[in-house]
């Protein structure tokens, strides 16, 4: 049931009035975590850890209750009228990348924080608790090599964390494995692995997490906030190679020669073509090779290039596109073997499944936009985020872009608090009653 139009005008005030809190949070966690610009807020290390203290803090001054699990993920619990009834969630990651931006992933808990907030302030009962998660670990990618699934603070959170990744993955700043650096954290890493699941699906009714958009869309189409409609999957290629011959390149005529770079460079020629093909189409894709490169202990000017190395990484928000992209790249590069008497070895692909976002958050969200006056518009989400693992489990899960400049994962990105607020409202509208 969705709120009356004067009960949203009296939240929306409130958490206008919270904005206050909320970018003292913003200022103090820029300051406390900077680095050369940016900011740094290591995952399962000093700077998240510092801002989890920072923003707890905040979370028992505002009266909520303060609970962490067995991966250091905090809880901020506002409660409902009905303890014992799945719990409404949000929330996002305090870590960040090095070096990276003050919003990228402390906009969410903020958020979530501010309309709690606003909630306590005008009188809000709810009828479950409304919980806000901060979330450890989600920029693990930028931390730890080595074999793991990404996300390790929600999935810990999920029961789908392995044992295996507290050995497999590697911290890139300390050289401890995941395990030894949450022991560091004060954390009991076997216990987590023996306990079962903090959170399952029947723990929490709903999950909804504000994020920076991290692309130029909102910027461009001029709208303050996004409904995501989905997270896009991908299928990748992280050790490609086209093996050709090395050869003089004065001496040897063209129909003589096997030249690794020009068969890869018409392999991605290709699959550009099949991109463009599929965004004619009506279709959601991105495509990229991001390294493409001859042996610089090999290679020379006067040499025909024997071995390319690549990569691909193909997204989109359709399963079907993923396949299709594969099954392109693959008839071409058998073509192009025949023809040009190369070799081409993906190195295999790796599948991650794209994330459809709950059906009825995204019409709710919409309902929300307009009765609170909010242009928005609907968004994919090329990167991947916390709320993927919560659908994952099958609790219904669905995200709000806000506005911000310049991408994200860099010192540069730029979010007006205006349009934080205007997230922030939408937001609040979904915990007080719609969800
Ligand atoms: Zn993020």
């Amino acid at each position: 049931m969705a709120l009356t139009q004067s009960e949203t005008e009296t939240l929306a005030n409130a958490v206008d009035d919270s904005m206050a809190l909320a970018e003292d949070l913003f200022d103090r966690l820029a300051t406390e975590t900077a680095d050369g610009g940016g900011v740094t807020r290591a995952s399962y290390g000093d700077g998240e850890q510092l801002a989890h203290d920072m923003v707890a803090d905040a979370a028992r001054g505002l009266g909520l209750e303060v609970t962490t699990d067995l991966a250091g993920n905090a809880y901020y619990v506002l409660p409902g009228r009905d303890r014992s009834a799945p719990q409404v969630m949000t929330g996002s990651h305090l870590d960040s990348v090095p070096k990276g931006g003050n919003f990228d992933g402390a906009a969410g808990v903020v958020a979530g924080l501010a309309a709690q907030a606003a909630m306590k302030a005008a009188g809000f009962d709810p009828a479950r608790d409304v919980t806000v998660m901060a979330i450890r670990s989600e920029e693990c990618s930028s931390w730890f090599r080595g074999r793991h699934g990404g996300h390790l603070g929600s999935r810990a959170a999920l029961g789908l964390m392995q044992p295996a990744e507290l050995e497999n993955a590697i911290h890139l700043g300390t050289g401890r494995t995941l395990g030894e650096q949450m022991a560091a954290c004060g954390l009991d890493p076997e216990k987590l692995m023996a306990s079962p699941p903090h959170l399952t699906a029947r723990d929490v009714s709903a999950y909804i997490e504000l994020h920076i958009e991290q692309g130029p869309v909102l910027v461009a189409e001029e709208k303050p906030v996004g409904v995501v409609t989905g997270i896009r999957g991908n299928t990748r290629a992280r050790d490609g190679r086209v093996l050709g011959e090395y050869t003089h390149s004065g001496a040897v005529p063209q129909a003589h020669r096997h030249d690794a770079v020009l068969a890869g460079a018409e392999l991605l020629t290709a699959l550009d073509r099949e991109t463009e093909a599929v965004l004619s189409e009506g279709g959601d894709i991105v495509f990229a090779a991001g390294q493409f490169g001859t042996d610089p202990d090999m290679h020379s000017l006067s040499k025909v290039p024997g071995e390319v190395r690549f990569t691909l990484d193909i997204r989109s928000l359709d399963e079907a596109t993923l396949t299709r992209m594969r099954g392109c790249a693959e008839s071409v590069a058998a073509e192009i073997e025949a023809r040009r008497g190369v070799q081409v070895d993906f190195g295999g692909f790796s599948v991650s499944q794209p994330t459809v976002m709950a059906a009825n958050h995204c019409r709710l969200l919409r309902e929300g936009c307009r009765a609170l006056g909010i242009p928005a518009i609907d968004i994919a989400s090329g990167g991947g985020h916390d709320a993927q693992e919560f659908d994952r489990i099958g609790v219904p899960s669905s995200m709000i872009f806000v506005r911000n400049d310049n991408g994200s994962h860099n010192a540069d990105e730029a979010m007006e608090i205006a349009d934080f607020a205007l997230g922030t409202r939408l937001l609040a509208w979904m915990l007080a009653d719609a969800l």
